[in-house]
């Protein structure tokens, strides 16, 4: 009797013993929100775009390096992607960063209009991503020590989440590949955990040549590359009709030729082509390349195509997904100040709204199990070779659209960095819930195996090319 009360005390303490140390890592983070917000917006300052963020790289890699973590620079053959990894052995979680800013969108931290004078800006919030998620690793590797738990907490830095796609090239690599589950977030207008979808994506760079002669004098000399680009957009334009209608394509010409007195010899157009199956994708970008290789064909050019990007679709994860809900709903969001809310107002108004609905950066929104993808991410590749979970948190005046002016100015202020905070304590209760409970991991890699399906090969879209370096050059 005696000894059965002692263990039912001894597990009572336990519990109240996790409990406590959960919750000091949750106000350890909040003590250390100043110093975050600094990081964050030294990296906002920065705005280096996709394989070119040596400096951001490097900031978070010094601030994990400083508590203790073991780092891998240069990974997947990319010069500022790193893991930062502490612990070792089972289970091993793994927390996702990314930091490259956008082409174009530079902009002050002001609720107007006007450039920073820069060539990028944070126009997706990657600056409160790669931070938050570094000060998720760092809070749940001080729990872990505090209560000598055994197992690995890695922080996975993604360059180039624009369009350059690291984190399929890490996949590929089998980075994840020991990993048991992934975690990750993204900055938002609201905060919200419900499973999310994104679309799969190919994206490709098609190059006719042509022979260039006086356009006027002797035109019948010359061979248009820009009338093979024209003739590719019409096929495909009608393809339109013939595909499944939730699947989107979009193009740019990104080189049409010089001057209209000169047959041009080169020109370039830029597709995009996605559906939330990466089978459906596939299909399409095949017809494509067709109507590419018959513009050619037909202006007697030649093609060569590069596929810059291929990303999967989301695969959900209900089990972490619920998870991660209740985290957030526990741990909340935040109210603005005075100065903040004149702030936000102004945007809001930018916005075509009436005024700031400030509540929505305070509550957390219903959970939902379906979702319209509207976008794609390279997270995908990830969630299809570990179970993977992410949420959104209010970094952004509410209503503001992710690549905005709006979100840029937002992000480079206090309520950018309070939204942050959100994510990076949501992100290490989480973690923390997994390392102590990891019947949790269990069922998440259950339901993982389940959904991905029997003999699941995992096939990058973008094939075997080596890691677009130089797509923002
Ligand atoms: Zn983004």
């Amino acid at each position: 009797m005696k000894i059965k009360l002692l263990i039912v005390s001894l597990s009572i303490f336990n519990l109240a013993f996790a409990q406590k140390t959960k919750e000091t890592a949750l106000s350890a983070l909040d003590a250390k929100s100043e110093k975050y917000g600094e990081i964050a917006q030294e990296i906002w300052g920065y705005a280096e775009m996709g394989y070119q963020e040596t400096k951001s790289s490097s900031l978070l890699q010094t601030t994990l390096k400083e508590e203790g973590f073991k780092i891998s620079t240069g990974i997947a053959e990319i010069p500022t992607a790193f893991v930062a990894e502490y612990g070792s052995g089972y289970p091993v979680i793994a927390i996702l960063g990314e930091f490259d800013a956008l082409p174009g969108l530079s902009q002050q931290a002001i609720p107007e209009k006007k450039s920073a004078g820069k060539v990028a800006g944070h126009a997706c919030g990657h600056h409160l991503f790669g931070t938050a998620s570094s000060a998720a690793a760092i809070a749940v590797k001080d729990w872990m020590k505090a209560n000598k738990q055994s197992g690995t907490i890695r922080f996975y830095g993604c360059p180039a989440e624009e369009g350059g796609g690291a984190k399929v090239y890490m996949s590929r690599e089998g980075l994840f590949d020991d990993v048991d589950v992934a975690l990750h977030w993204h900055p938002s207008s609201q905060n919200a955990a419900s499973a999310a979808a994104a679309l799969a994506n190919i994206s490709a760079k098609f190059r006719f040549y042509g022979v260039s002669a006086h356009a006027a004098g002797a035109p019948e000399m010359g061979r248009s590359s820009l009338d093979a680009v024209e003739a590719m957009n019409v096929m495909v334009n009608m393809m339109r009709e013939h595909i499944p209608q939730e699947a989107r394509i979009h193009y740019v010409i990104t080189d049409g030729g010089k001057a209209p007195n000169v047959v041009p010899d080169f020109a370039e157009v830029y597709y995009y082509a996605r559906h939330n199956r990466r089978d459906v994708v596939r299909g399409i970008f095949e017809r494509i390349v067709k109507a590419a290789e018959g513009a050619a064909l037909g202006t007697e050019t030649t093609m060569k195509y590069e596929i810059v990007n291929g990303v999967h679709e989301l695969l959900p994860n209900l089990t972490l997904q619920k998870l991660v809900h209740t985290n957030l709903t526990k741990i909340g969001g935040f109210n603005y100040t005075e100065q903040e809310k004149e702030f936000g107002n102004k945007i809001a108004i930018s916005l075509g709204q009436d005024e700031l609905n400030e509540k929505r950066a305070l509550e957390v929104q219903p959970y939902k199990e379906t979702a319209r993808a509207y976008g794609s991410t390279d997270v995908g590749d990830v969630s299809f070779v570990v179970p993977t979970v992410g949420f959104g948190t209010a970094t952004w005046v509410p209503g503001t659209p992710a690549h905005s002016w709006q979100a840029v100015a937002a992000g480079g202020t206090s309520i950018g960095n309070k939204g942050m905070m959100v994510a990076a304590k949501t992100l290490t209760a989480t973690a923390i819930d997994l390392f102590s409970n990891q019947d949790l991991i269990k069922k998440a890699t259950t339901e993982f195996e389940e959904r991905r399906g029997k003999g699941f090969i995992y096939k990058p879209l973008l094939g075997d090319r080596a890691p677009a370096l130089d797509y923002r050059k």
